[in-house]
């Protein structure tokens, strides 16, 4: 398909063009060629005639020769009689005397004559057939004052001419119809060139499109081809990069969702089995309670990814004191901090920063990096939550003295899906979630790193100007 069309396309633009070009160049020449031999033709008529009517000039103006007489002398012996017949005309247009020695009875059919008489000019010419010969006539009108004898004719035939005149054009056709094999040549070699590859990326990006994202194209040339080759291959790589962290993020989040639902049905088991006393029941229930918290929550989350997804992600603005929200998320942790051996520093900064803002939302996302910095340090490291109040930003920085993101992975952490550590429980969309939430507050939320040193997650939100305050 591709080759016929761009092969068609070709032939209707550039092969229509030459074609065109040469077509005008060999009729051109053919013009300008029959020009040139017939105006060789028509000066050595000329010539001659100018001679010969020197002569007659001559014999009138000499009264011891006889005029007629000398005129016919001239005409039979006529040098050129091999190759141009000479005729005197009389009056009438009858051919008096001829060089080709057979005088005609009846009268020759002249358009140079009658063209010299009416012109004005005292010559006339001629070209065309006559008897199926085609001849150049040349009449001149003699000027001897000689009453019988009106003009001199010279007739050549042009048969030879035109001969050597298609000679010289069959030739020209031959270099042009050469110069046209010869583009069609390397122009079929040079397309053939383009098909060929892009039929061989139309097939790969084909099976690619059809799940096979271990194919890949081998470069040929270091062109524009050489760059889609890699382009297509980069492609393939993403895809394949792209699925692989789909699948783990639907083992992820599977696995996820069984760890709470394994203890919330385990408790239920044990709280139906009949034989609970009060402490036992309280326990079984506040796991209960908090895995399900956990489950909604998570359920959530992907919801919230998913409206991310497909642009149904909407925000709720309102007013929003950014200080009381960020204190209420800290202090949510501080209970599980205790539990795990993490400490959880916290100074609130005085007076409250207002915002429009999503309340639940701006809220989710200090709960988010909070969890991330306690989920993903150890047992006796620190979480240090700062806020500052700076003139038209709140900033709020999350430190923490964990495990840290390697180099290769942080410019990769706020992408969907993407997990840095497989060994820690995460769906890997929630620093995608927060990503989103934070710029559509007009914020921006970055990530510094050292691979077993700790990170810092720094976001910074902007501020109502005339209600801030300290
Ligand atoms: P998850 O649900 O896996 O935590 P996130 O989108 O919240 O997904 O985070 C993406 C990845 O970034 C995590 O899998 C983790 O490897 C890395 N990461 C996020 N926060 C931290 C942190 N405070 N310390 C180290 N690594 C982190």
């Amino acid at each position: 398909m591709a080759i016929k069309q761009l092969t068609r396309r070709w032939l209707y633009n550039s092969f229509a063009v030459i074609l065109a070009i040469v077509i005008t160049l060999v009729l051109a020449s053919a013009a300008l060629v029959r020009a040139y031999y017939y105006n060789n033709v028509r000066q050595s008529m000329m010539s001659q005639a100018n001679y010969v009517d020197s002569l007659l000039m001559r014999y009138s103006e000499d009264s011891s020769v006889d005029y007629y007489s000398q005129l016919r002398r001239t005409v039979e012996d006529f040098e050129l009689k091999e190759r141009m017949e000479l005729m005197a005309i009389g009056l009438n247009g009858q051919v008096l005397v001829t060089s080709s020695g057979f005088e005609p009875e009846d009268k020759l059919y002249m358009p140079d004559f009658e063209q010299a008489k009416e012109s004005g000019q005292s010559t006339g010419e001629f070209i065309g057939s006559v008897n199926q010969e085609k001849i150049m006539a040349i009449t001149m009108l003699t000027d001897s004052g000689n009453q019988e004898v009106e003009a001199m004719r010279y007739v050549v035939s042009l048969t030879l001419v035109d001969q050597q005149i298609v000679k010289v054009i069959a030739l020209v056709t031959i270099v042009g119809m050469a110069i046209l094999l010869f583009v069609i040549y390397s122009s079929s070699y040079f397309i053939s060139s383009i098909v060929n590859p892009v039929g061989r990326i139309g097939e790969t990006a084909r099976r690619i499109a059809q799940g096979d994202l271990s194919v890949r194209l081998s470069k040929a040339n270091d062109d524009e081809i050489g760059d889609l080759c890699d382009t297509i291959n980069y492609m393939a790589e993403e895809l394949s990069a792209t699925e692989q962290m789909k699948n783990e993020f639907i083992s992820s989040v599977s696995h996820e969702l069984r760890t709470p639902l394994t203890a919330i049905k385990g408790w239920g088991e044990t709280l139906t089995s009949g034989e609970v006393d009060q402490e036992m029941l309280q326990k079984g229930m506040h796991v209960i309670l908090s895995e399900t918290e956990r489950l909604s929550s998570m359920v959530e989350e992907l919801l919230d990814f998913s409206r991310i997804q497909n642009g149904r992600f909407t925000m709720n603005f309102g007013k929003v004191d950014i200080v009381a929200e960020l204190s209420d998320a800290v202090l949510m942790f501080s209970e599980r901090a205790r539990r795990d051996n993490r400490t959880l520093e916290y100074t609130e900064p005085e007076g409250f920063a207002v915002m429009q803002a999503d309340r639940n939302r701006l809220r989710q996302v200090f709960v988010n990096i909070i969890d991330n910095a306690l989920k993903y340090s150890d047992s006796g490291d620190t979480v240090t939550v700062t806020a500052n109040l700076l003139p038209g930003s709140f900033v709020v920085s999350v430190a923490d003295t964990g495990i840290g993101i390697s180099p290769e992975d942080l410019p990769k952490v706020k992408t969907k899906f993407y997990k840095a550590n497989s060994t820690r429980r995460g769906s890997g969309i929630g620093l995608a979630v927060a990503d989103e939430i934070v710029r559509m507050h007009g914020g921006s939320l970055d990530i510094a790193s050292k691979l077993g040193e700790g990170t810092t997650v720094t976001i910074t939100l902007p501020l109502l100007q005339e209600e801030k305050s300290s």
